[in-house]
């Protein structure tokens, strides 16, 4: 088990925007606090240190598990996952549909979308209505 202070976990959370930094959902639209993601898992060796925390949402914290790979669905190869200290979000990511679904870019982008499930059903039915209020996408 890992600790991580609460003033570094607001502050995590606060340079994120309070937003999800794979999916960028809103945390105020969710219902739940974001939770403190070890970019490179604590059980692969990661650190509790700022440079290996990421602000995340629930879901995709919860299907990135201990993983750093993925496969990109384009190539079938196996490629690392989005990394939100090394890594900028619209390089490797986009929206479409009206916001309503992540696209990947590039094979890490690719990688992300699927391990993550970043558009599954459920995502992609709470974005239409956050589209439809012009709460999201957040503009970051
Ligand atoms: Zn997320």
């Amino acid at each position: 088990m890992s600790f991580v202070s609460p003033g570094i976990r607001q502050q995590v959370i606060s340079q994120a925007q309070e937003c999800c930094e794979y999916c960028q959902t809103q945390q105020c639209l969710i219902g739940m606090p974001l939770v403190i993601d070890h970019i490179i898992p604590r059980a692969l060796g990661g650190s509790s240190d700022r440079a290996n925390l990421a602000a995340s949402c629930y879901r995709c914290n919860l299907f990135k598990g201990a993983k750093t790979q993925g496969i990109d669905p384009q190539t079938g190869k196996l490629v690392t996952l989005f990394h939100p200290r090394k890594q900028v979000w619209a390089e490797h990511f986009a929206w479409i549909e009206e916001g309503t679904q992540i696209k990947g870019l590039t094979a890490v982008g690719r990688a992300t979308v699927s391990a993550l499930k970043v558009n599954n059903d459920y995502a992609i039915g709470s974005r239409q209505i956050w589209v439809a209020e012009n709460w999201h996408p957040p503009d970051i």
